[in-house]
């Protein structure tokens, strides 16, 4: 902490998390207030840069629509009528609901649940291990935990490890070649654990060649010496055709595949299923430029494969990131310098201990929700899948959820399906949120508990892996009666009459305890910076922690489990060439999800400077499609998919192929009114409304958010 005595202004040392980054950041307070953040240009990662969100947080911190105080339902579920209450009323609440339940129906009928991580996610689990529940659940799913566990199962490895190019580090090494696929790295920093906007941008500029596989013309496209315009849906057939490439043309590492790898032979034959010709067909990308990139990638001396969240959104999800891991393998470019890499010191991995999976039983842990589906995912401590639980609630099927603690977690338009899930919360017993704003989720709750931001608590930022550790301060005096989720899940824990061995304090401590450090160490710095000593082609050691010790090209994991063991091509089931049929009526293709500057997934758009870059939602339309339609640039249409319709403005681009279009994602708005049928807009725009949870990945249940068919039609 700095003190510039002329101007009264103290300067605190701290890290953003207004997405999953972790931006080091300079926060000017003056008489107890925030008056100005900027970016710290002494991090190491960051190095003075963050975006327009991180330089908006205080609009965030003071805005006039931020929970203040807990409330209680007032009126009929989703009424829109609340009354104030103490913490005490609100948690005693929320805590004899809980126990009335597990003493009737057993732990197993809560849920809790989180949305994107913000710090909370691991304390979270910790609360549902402790009062004994097993159905824990996150968007994890079809954000991050895919290409995690796959990683584990074909090359060992483990969280936060191996997909992450440390060449955003200052102190490592540019790759020659960097393959961008479906990520959008440099408008925010995604679900990796470094704050890599600024890496990425810095990296796409300075390689020697950048390849991207995107629908939509990008920054990132915008950058690339090659471009792969993929049809939604069809990257693993792009992957196979370029794997097909790769092995035919004798450019992989034979050192590498003969000592290191297994199923060499089986995936040869495999992708000889994908001629380049073939997998031009299935993905809209020439077999040229297949081919071309295919040789970029292989014949580079090192190169890097950034995935992003696209891959995790699709049916064959798991098949897909299986493809990419056999290319980076293949190719020797696992765990060199300039390659992608396994961390060695992986703060979150290191962690784990702390949410205290011991304490549940592994009778209890055989009920969760989703143990006997999904296998890839559901095994070991992954969380379970939210879709089933809303399941449960409207079937009853295998048994009925009857109470469910929700925190930082809008479904109502981030998750599939928004009537179904609508259907599940208006029917659960009772519901409590802890949130920033009231969403129209926390609309359908029964309390309502208000959360404290990132410069309103002191926390560590966990996620930072293999460079260190940042950490947040709390910035400024108590604002209202907003509380840490920590703060919240630890006294909920308390009043339910179980013992944790740590508060917030504690658990900080504990986080802390592997480095040897302390979080009073760091407050001058915002950050510590941990030696780095980092190894590389760490398998020489020790091999691969998998079943065969190799790089699994056949997958002895995904065989055991009823899967297949060789990637493979699943059409989305809803395309013009699954279902012809249905694409008679629903001729285009959409695909949703794309970053929108400003905003994260649903969050900021009360925030008057980030609304304004996006005052309504956008659907990109090609001019030419938009032309035979008869809609104008900026004209708002109908989105319609058969289980609903929304609008959305149409923006003209040449950027994507024309029978594909790309609406925003998780739009609401906040200044709607509050009631139902409203529920602040969230039947008008909101592209979930459209999307569905019935059909998903069948090893990781990733739902087909980014292909579907629908039709576009202007409103009239
Ligand atoms: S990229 Fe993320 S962590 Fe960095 S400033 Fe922006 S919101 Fe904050």
């Amino acid at each position: 902490m700095k003190s510039d005595k002329k101007s009264d202004t103290v300067i605190v040392k701290s890290t953003c998390r207004m997405d999953h980054g972790g931006c080091g950041a300079l926060v000017h307070v003056k008489e107890g207030k925030v008056v100005k953040i900027e970016g710290n240009p002494e991090h190491p990662i960051s190095k003075g840069w963050m975006c327009i969100k991180g330089l908006s947080s205080a609009y965030h911190l003071y805005h006039p629509d931020r929970l203040g105080f807990p409330m209680k339902r007032a009126g009929e579920r989703g009424e829109g009528k609340w009354e104030r209450i103490g913490w005490d009323e609100a948690l005693d609440t929320i805590a004899d609901k809980m126990n009335k339940v597990r003493e009737k129906y057993g732990p197993e009928a809560i849920a809790v649940g989180v949305g994107t991580d913000r710090n909370n996610m691991s304390q979270l689990y910790r609360l549902a291990n402790i009062i004994g529940t097993p159905n824990y659940f996150s968007e994890g799913h079809v954000c991050y935990v895919p290409k995690v566990r796959t990683l584990e199962i074909t090359a060992g490895g483990h969280f936060d490890a191996g997909w992450f190019p440390r060449m955003y580090y200052p102190y490592d090494v540019m790759p020659e070649c960097l393959l961008s696929w479906g990520s959008q790295a440099s408008f925010t920093s995604d679900d990796s654990p470094h704050p890599c906007a600024v890496g990425f941008r810095g990296a796409a500029q300075k390689v020697k060649k950048l390849i991207v596989v995107d629908p939509r013309f990008t920054w990132e496209a915008s950058k690339a010496h090659l471009w792969l315009k993929v049809r939604p849906g069809a990257d693993a057939a792009l992957a196979l055709g370029m794997l097909n490439v790769i092995i035919n043309e004798e450019l992989y590492d034979k050192g590498f595949v003969e000592k290191w790898t297994n199923g060499f032979e089986q995936l040869k034959e495999r992708v000889q299923e994908y001629p380049p010709e073939k997998a031009a067909e299935i993905t809209w990308v020439s077999a040229e430029k297949i081919i071309e990139a295919a040789r970029m990638y292989a014949t580079s001396k090192t190169a890097i494969l950034h995935p992003g969240v696209a891959i995790e959104q699709l049916v064959s999800t798991t098949q897909t990131i299986r493809a990419l891991l056999c290319m980076i393998g293949i190719t020797g470019n696992f765990d060199i310098p300039g390659g992608n890499v396994v961390c060695d010191r992986t703060v979150k991995g290191t962690t784990s201990y702390l949410e205290l999976h011991d304490r549940l039983s592994p009778e209890m842990a055989k009920k969760r929700l989703t143990s006997d589906q999904f296998k890839l995912i559901t095994s070991g401590f992954w969380p379970m899948i939210p879709a089933i639980a809303l399941n449960s609630i409207l079937t009853g099927k295998p048994y009925p959820l009857r109470v469910l603690f929700y925190s930082g977690y809008n479904p109502m338009v981030c998750a599939a399906n928004t009537k179904k899930v609508y259907e599940a919360l208006k029917k659960v017993e009772f519901m409590a949120i802890s949130e920033l704003y009231m969403t129209p989720t926390a609309e359908l709750a029964d309390i309502v508990l208000p959360a404290a931001m990132w410069l309103e608590k002191d926390e560590i930022h966990l996620n930072q892996c293999d460079w260190g550790y940042g950490i947040r301060q709390k910035t400024v005096g108590q604002i209202d009666e907003r509380r840490s989720d920590w703060w919240i899940y630890s006294e909920l824990g308390k009043r339910m009459g179980e013992s944790d061995p740590s508060d917030v304090e504690g658990y900080i401590a504990e986080s802390l305890k592997p480095a040897g450090i302390t979080f009073d160490d760091m407050r001058e710095k915002g950050f510590v910076s941990l030696p780095h000593s980092f190894k590389y082609k760490k398998y020489e050691k020790v091999g691969f922690s998998t079943p065969s010790k190799k790089f699994e090209l056949y997958s002895n994991v995904m065989e055991s489990l009823g899967y297949d063991p060789l990637p493979h091509h699943l059409e989305p089931p809803e395309s013009p060439i699954s279902s012809p049929e249905l694409a008679k009526e629903f001729p285009l293709v959409l695909t949703t999800g794309g970053r929108v500057k400003g905003f994260f997934h649903s969050e900021f758009r009360q925030i008057k400077n980030l609304r304004k870059l996006n005052p309504d939602p956008f659907i990109e339309i090609h001019p030419d499609t938009a032309g035979d339609l008869g809609i104008g640039d900026g004209d708002w249409v109908w989105i319609e998919s058969p289980r609903g319709r929304v609008q959305q403005r149409a923006k003209f681009t040449t950027g994507l192929d024309p029978r594909v279009v790309h609406a925003q994602h998780n739009w609401w708005f906040p200044e709607d009114k509050e009631a139902e049928p409203s529920l602040h807009g969230v039947w008008k725009s909101n592209i979930n409304v459209l999307t569905d949870w019935v059909e998903a990945d069948e090893a990781m249940s990733c739902n087909p958010l980014r292909s579907l068919l629908c039709k576009v039609y202007k409103v009239e």
